[in-house]
């Protein structure tokens, strides 16, 4: 009971102890099908889904496969909530023993475990873009109230709503100093 708990916990975490075992080209296939998963403390996915193979190899363990998925994160112009649909590859060796892993690479933990979370995490980031926006046509936030207009207009007044008047009123304003 207590190691199926514990399962539940780290659901990114998966056993390839039998697999570092078992002869070069031995492989497991993995199902990832989760409506969510809190992947670390700053990235939550909904859903997470894929599949990925697992092959011993003469270094360690490769896993190959796509996952997709949505990440939350925010409208760079409104700032509301964006669930952005993501998609990314695993294309990466964990090596085996620890003894042998090269300095940056990924390694296989104790007892033939692979803990995904970091790599996911890393992955998933990695897919969203500078600019998000949560529509096409996001109006963004007023800069004067902080409102956001696309829930309608703000009661701001604007004395220069349009740049080509401000441009003269700029050149109005050096000709008076001068
Ligand atoms: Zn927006
Ligand atoms: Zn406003």
């Amino acid at each position: 009971m207590a190691k199926k708990e514990k399962q539940r916990l780290s659901r990114l975490r998966f056993n390839f102890g039998h697999l570092l075992e078992g002869n070069r080209g031995a492989y497991r296939d993995v199902e990832l099908d989760y409506p969510e998963i809190q992947v670390s403390e700053d990235v939550s996915l909904a859903p997470l889904q894929g599949s990925f193979r697992a092959t011993r190899t003469g270094e360690g363990i490769y896993l190959s496969g796509k996952l997709t998925s949505a990440i939350e994160t925010e409208c760079t112009r409104c700032l509301e909530t964006v669930h952005l649909p993501i998609s990314f590859q695993l294309d990466d060796l964990f090596y085996y023993p620890a003894s042998t892993v090269p300095p940056g690479e990924l390694s296989v933990g104790d007892e033939g475990i692979i803990d995904l979370a970091p790599l996911i995490r890393e992955l998933s980031l990695l897919e969203i873009p500078m600019q998000v926006y949560c529509r096409e046509a996001c109006k963004g936030i007023c800069v004067e109230c902080g409102k956001n207009l696309n829930e309608g207009p703000c009661d701001c007044v604007f004395d220069d709503i349009d740049p080509r008047m401000a441009a003269l009123r700029v050149l109005l304003d050096e000709e008076e100093e001068s």
